[in-house]
């Protein structure tokens, strides 16, 4: 396999990020992701990073981004370099998507969800209605070429990765220790690119996590899953590991994840005295207790406590 050079210097010392999808204001389950995340880096002396992932554009809600940023302002969670947004990143993904052509490990797939469901059907392979299904490799090429790149990446395509066989990926997580998957049985080959011309999530964040040169990855543990096909393809484009922390999910009176599906309440930061009721609450979630309760506490005085008792341990206790 050629050897590619990273695309960014080797990152000196702790780079952390938050990668919220503006399909809406912040809600208790994405202030814990920024909270755990920003508390993290700040406890390793790090930088904390803000990525507007946007690619999905119909999900995407105008002015979303702005309102999560004022949000995360309010809440005292500065990040430290310019924010960038995935897509005006277009060009580093086409390059991504080129340098595994070359490798020839994408193949061009233009199965619909449904074609999809049919063919596990056929095999009596049945996907329970919250889980993803694992592609059965209908359009796999028994041989992989290299394609030609301007003919074949016309919209009408998904381009896939061909797993090699055997592919378990082994990682450790901060919190939860060690995490295995089997790519092959549990995912299959995933999208790189989507039918509808939109890179998907699996590609953009590999790439980004890379150029902007992240160490540490800390987000909701409904992203873990997510963790080993994103742990292959740095591998195949010859880019660092990060290390991963997950954290523990909110969860509604339902025992369903918060998110915009769920029609998830945003978080109330109209003024500072809210905000800190919000990060009282996501503190808690995180398992830090004891931090200042005081009528008169400040927010910059509550997130200092909660820096000095932040502690990778305690989060899942
Ligand atoms: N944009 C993703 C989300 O909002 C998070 C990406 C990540 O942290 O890796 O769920
Ligand atoms: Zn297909």
């Amino acid at each position: 396999m050629p050897n590619f050079k990273n695309p960014s210097p080797p990152a000196d010392g702790y780079r952390g990020r938050f990668a919220p999808s503006p399909t809406g204001p912040l809600h208790a389950g994405s202030l814990v992701a920024a909270l755990g995340s920003w508390l993290d880096a700040r406890k390793n002396h790090g930088k904390w990073l803000l990525r507007m992932e946007d690619l999905d554009a119909p999900r995407c809600i105008p002015g979303a981004d702005q309102e999560i940023m004022r949000q995360l302002l309010t809440c005292g969670l500065k990040w430290d370099e310019e924010p960038t947004w995935q897509s005006k990143h277009q060009e580093r993904y086409k390059k991504a998507l080129k340098r595994l052509n070359k490798l020839k490990i994408i193949y061009p797939c233009t199965c619909s969800r449904q074609g999809i469901a049919n063919a596990l059907e056929a095999r009596g392979v049945i996907t329970p209605c919250n889980q993803e299904m694992v592609y059965p490799g209908t359009c796999r090429p028994d041989q992989i070429g290299t394609y030609d790149e301007e003919g074949r990446s016309s919209s009408e395509v998904a381009w896939r990765i061909a797993l090699p066989p055997e592919l378990t990926i082994h990682f450790e997580d901060l919190a939860l220790g060690k995490q295995i998957q089997d790519l092959n049985r549990e995912v299959g080959d995933f999208a790189l690119h989507r039918r509808d011309g939109i890179f998907t999530y699996q590609l953009a964040v590999v790439v980004d996590d890379a150029e902007q040169g992240i160490t540490h990855i800390v987000r909701g543990a409904d992203l873990l899953d997510n963790t080993a096909r994103q742990i292959y393809l740095q591998r195949v484009l010859d880019y660092e590991t990060p290390s991963y922390l997950h954290l523990p999910l909110v969860l509604d009176e339902h025992g369903e994840k918060l998110s915009k599906q769920t029609l998830a309440s945003a978080i109330h930061t109209e003024n500072p005295q809210q905000a800190l009721q919000e990060l009282r609450k996501a503190g808690r979630h995180l398992g830090l207790r004891d931090l200042p309760d005081g009528k008169e506490t400040s927010i910059a005085e509550w997130l200092l406590a909660a820096t000095q008792a932040w502690d990778r341990k305690i989060i899942f206790s």
